[in-house]
């Protein structure tokens, strides 16, 4: 029934995974607004949320979402009912099947959508549709996080909290994480911290709003990161600076270590990555002085061809200062969609890793699912993201169900991601809006908003926190997993779900770190439970790693990071280094943020900021429109003229559809993670 008069929900921002929570306010269909939380009910926001969590949820409210099924007539879309649209994905989605085999299908899913809807996602593509190839939207920000960190200690998560840990340590290395715009509430927190003594220091090509806090802003050149940390690294082991009873007794590999950094010596740091011997023993020895250090990173670090590494570099620099197993200290990623880490990552939306993590090859753990499921999951490691598209162009994939994804503006490279989904034989985009993807789409599914459903996010911190629908939603538009269970009904499954809280019980059952995540438990622990939380009693881990690293020997692994830069360098003709970012009012491809009034007054379009120096040299004035151009294609946007890194260097915001970065970036990918290289790419500039 629909809810009368104003309703209430205790709910979980859908935008950051900082994972503020909030009441939010809703009458007759309609988003009224949002109050932060009681301060002893809220994990990461006790004082407030930032301007998206406050302002940005007009889009729930916005005349151009999807309220009914679309199903595609030559190259329009008519309004279909749901029988006529399921039966219509059934039929495409069986013929595909019939002709080139299940594998001929890829599924992905979306960081975007709860817990309980990614682990039906996938259940969907492995069980249903038996497919290899599912994967989300994590592969393109933190999957080389999640590989850097299982390979060295063993979780591929934040190790510390938000609160207690973050907002209480004595010193930070924060680098290629723009903290204030993308995560502004923790930022807050580490601010806050700064004034109250702590010390930071920012490593990062541009000069970035954190950056005024810092104790030493260091500028680096883009893709340059391995060089400078695995400097830090042997500064501090050459000076007795490491800390080698936590080395001896709790890590493994540290002469390999030692002997793969000693090429990074002050100089030779300075050559790779502009760093001033100075600034980099500065920072190595405050760092490794100081009690306690939180290393704090994003997708600076993470995307590139060498992610993984960086990553590796970097918790290698965490263990040799002793900096893991204790509180106020350790590695923390900061996960960028709100369920990330949940939805991305612990619910085996991926090619390589069951949920929870659990090996694809293990013949245990198919047991276990084929139990549950009366099907065996494919065991063998399916494509990965960028390389489904890849694998489109070459003919091995012919169908696409999308959930909640928007790969025409996310993929690298994106009008060979766009030429790849033309060639698709069918296509199923399940969305809230009709985005730039959903607009090839043989069939168009209208999904609910985040304040119409009820389910779980889990935060940066493994938080896992209770989302609740504050209104109805629009028109037809259903919770994505009803639409999957009726969907698997189609195929002869019978998903028998009352509700999320029935998917909750199976993850419990199959996902050992979700053993004891409970909804019962959840509703009387507002601030969530933290994974691993393996059964009733368990009360859930605030920061790993007190006894043990995840190995079966307890110990951390030193890996060696071989040297990487990047992968384009500047030339004649295209001389500028271009990196990427987010703004503070905008949220990754902007399917929800540009559809919201007061967000698009701050930033209305996409634009390119290059420095005065540069600027002056290219004849381009603030507030000109400009072509940016690299080896993939061109762009026009707008110059926003500042200071704010070296003048080889200029930045486009991700989250616009035109003048898209994704035109001019690569698809170089990480090896291990297979991350493409979006933060650095040659460009030259014009002036119109
Ligand atoms: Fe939402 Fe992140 Fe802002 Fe908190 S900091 S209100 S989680 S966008």
């Amino acid at each position: 029934p629909r809810l009368s008069g104003v309703t209430k929900a205790e709910t979980t921002c859908n935008y950051c995974a900082v994972g503020c929570r909030f009441d939010l306010y809703g009458k007759d269909g309609e988003v009224l607004g949002v109050r932060p939380a009681d301060e002893d009910a809220t994990p990461a926001n006790d004082f407030s949320t930032c301007v998206k969590g406050k302002f940005g949820y007009d889009f729930v409210n916005s005349p151009n979402r999807l309220t009914t099924p679309l199903i595609r007539e030559g190259d329009e879309f008519r309004e279909a009912t749901w029988e006529e649209a399921l039966d219509k994905v059934y039929e495409g989605l069986s013929k595909i099947r019939e002709e080139t085999g299940d594998d001929a299908i890829a599924v992905t899913s979306s960081s975007k959508c709860t817990n309980e809807e990614n682990f039906l996602a996938q259940k969907f593509a492995r069980q249903v549709l038996h497919t290899k190839h599912v994967d989300n939207c994590a592969r393109l920000c933190h999957s080389s996080t999640v590989a850097g960190l299982q390979q060295t200690l063993g979780y591929g998560a934040m190790s510390n909290r938000i609160n207690e840990d973050i907002g209480k340590t004595d010193c930070y290395l924060i680098t290629g994480s723009n903290t204030t715009g993308s995560h502004p509430v923790l930022a807050t927190r580490i601010k806050q911290n700064v004034d109250d003594g702590a010390d930071l220091f920012v490593f990062d090509p541009r000069k970035i709003g954190l950056a005024e806090h810092a104790t030493q802003y260091t500028q680096t050149k883009p893709g340059e990161d391995i060089a400078w940390i695995n400097g830090m690294v042997r500064y501090i082991i050459e000076n007795d600076l490491h800390d080698e009873a936590f080395i001896e007794e709790r890590t493994k590999h540290f002469d390999e270590l030692k002997e793969k950094v000693q090429p990074f010596t002050p100089e030779k740091v300075e050559e790779l990555a502009g760093v001033p011997p100075e600034e980099l023993t500065n920072a190595a020895e405050t760092i490794a002085e100081a009690d306690t250090c939180i290393f704090g990173w994003a997708m600076g670090m993470t995307q590139h061809a060498h992610g993984t590494r960086n990553v590796i570099a970097l918790t290698n620099l965490a263990l040799v200062t002793g900096n893991l197993g204790k509180p106020r200290a350790g590695v923390s990623p900061f996960r960028g969609q709100n369920n990330v880490q949940g939805g991305g990552g612990d619910m085996g939306p991926a090619p390589h890793t069951l949920p929870g993590y659990q090996d694809l090859s293990d013949d245990d753990v198919l047991d276990k699912f084929e139990d549950a499921w009366g099907v065996r999951p494919p065991d063998e490691i399916g494509l990965r993201l960028p390389e489904q598209y890849e694998a489109i162009t070459e003919g091995h994939i012919k169908g696409m169900f999308i959930m909640g994804e928007n790969p025409v503006l996310s993929e690298p490279d994106i009008r060979e991601a766009e030429n790849a989904i033309e060639e698709l034989d069918f296509l199923v985009v399940q969305d809230i809006f009709l985005t730039e993807t959903a607009e090839f789409a043989d069939v168009v599914l209208p999904a609910a908003s985040n304040a119409e459903k009820s389910g779980t996010f889990t935060n940066t911190e493994r938080r896992v926190q209770r989302v609740r629908p504050a209104v109805e939603p629009p028109g037809e538009a259903r919770t994505d997993s009803d639409i999957l269970a009726d969907l698997a009904g189609r195929f002869g499954f019978d998903w028998d779900y009352d509700g999320p809280v029935d998917v909750m019980d199976e993850i419990n059952d199959l996902v050992p770190i979700y053993g004891g995540v409970t909804y019962d438990r959840l509703e009387s622990t507002p601030e969530g439970l933290q994974w691993p939380c393996e059964d009733e009693d368990d009360p859930g881990t605030p920061f790993l790693y007190e006894d043990e690293f995840n190995f079966d020997d307890g110990k951390a692994r030193f890996v060696p990071a071989d040297y990487g830069g990047p992968v384009e360098l500047p030339d004649e003709e295209y001389p500028l280094m271009l990196t990427s970012g987010r703004v503070l009012y905008h949220w990754h491809t902007g399917t929800m943020t540009r559809r919201v009034e007061v967000l698009m007054d701050h930033v209305p379009e996409s634009f390119v900021t290059i420095h005065p120096e540069m600027a002056d040299r290219l004849g381009v004035k603030d507030g000109e429109y400009v072509r940016v151009t690299s080896r993939r294609g061109d762009i026009v946007t707008k110059a926003n003229v500042e200071e704010t890194s070296d003048p080889g260097v200029v930045f486009i915001p991700m989250h616009f559809a035109h003048g898209a970065i994704n035109e001019l970036t690569q698809h170089a990918l990480d090896p291990t993670s297979y991350i493409p290289e979006y933060k650095v790419t040659s460009v030259r500039i014009e002036p119109l």
